[in-house]
């Protein structure tokens, strides 16, 4: 009796070891096949809405299927662009939509609506000031601020001083303005956006729960407190840049400015 019993065991094992085999095969295969499935997914059709929500609800899966969990994005990507005082850009003639009273790249407009409603979630009073500008008008722009900075104009670092030289100007000027083909405001894919229509005079709270939720849309803060040493401009409460859900994520989870954001990627 006791010999059957030991051999019936015996058999019982035999069969459940590669019964079990078979369920951790299929269970890896499972659990890979969605991981992928989910990249692609959000890869191709970002920016829109039932995505955002998608990416939300399977966000951490993203971090636990990478190591570092970086997006899988290129310097080269259309939402990457880099303008700045080093990366000068001649006209780019984006295709634009209208939205409000500014323009952007059409690529990103339902992006913006959204944000843009969003945003008067939490106040009523966020509007947008300035999206799209062309490089013959960022230069009209630059050159009134100058002239403003060297008589001490009103809004001006200068207010109310003496007359200084343009050379002078032209700093104080690149402290909140670029100078032509530097703006981001050409690429058609930054806008200002807030309460009030003067640079950081809007509610800090407001601001800091407006950028709080811009990731989601696909925006973020772009010139930060902290990010001066990087993007060489000051703090701005209302200039917010596009660069993609999955990224928008990515810089603000770890404080990365554009700039900084770029050197991590691939051409
Ligand atoms: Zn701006």
């Amino acid at each position: 009796m006791q010999r059957r019993t030991k051999k019936k065991k015996k058999l019982k094992l035999g069969r459940i070891i590669p019964v079990l085999l078979v369920l951790v095969l299929l269970i890896a295969g499972l659990s890979w096949f969605a991981i992928s499935g989910h990249k692609k997914k959000s890869a191709s059709s970002e920016g829109q809405k039932t995505t955002l929500t998608s990416q939300n609800s399977q966000g951490s899966s993203d971090k636990s299927s990478s190591d570092s969990g970086l997006p899988d994005a290129k310097k080269a990507d259309w939402n990457l662009v880099l303008v700045n005082r080093d990366n000068l850009k001649p006209e780019m003639n984006p295709e634009l939509t209208t939205i409000g009273s500014i323009q952007v790249d059409s690529r990103i407009a339902q992006a913006t609506s959204e944000f843009l409603a969003a945003a008067q979630n939490i106040d009523p009073s966020e509007h947008l000031i300035s999206g799209y500008r062309s490089v013959a008008y960022q230069t009209q722009l630059f050159n009134q601020y100058v002239e403003n900075e060297m008589v001490g104009g009103a809004g001006s670092v200068n207010e109310g001083g003496p007359a200084i030289s343009k050379e002078e100007a032209t700093k104080n000027v690149q402290t909140y303005s670029q100078p032509p083909e530097a703006s981001e405001h050409e690429t058609g894919l930054a806008f200002d956006m807030s309460t009030v229509n003067s640079l950081n005079q809007s509610d800090p709270s407001v601001v800091e729960q407006v950028a709080k939720i811009a990731p989601e849309y696909g925006f973020v803060l772009r010139f930060p407190k902290d990010g001066m040493a990087s993007t060489g401009v000051d703090y701005e409460d209302w200039h917010y840049r596009y660069v993609g859900v999955d990224n928008a994520k990515y810089m603000v989870a770890h404080n990365l400015t554009l700039e900084d954001y770029l050197k991590k990627l691939p051409e």
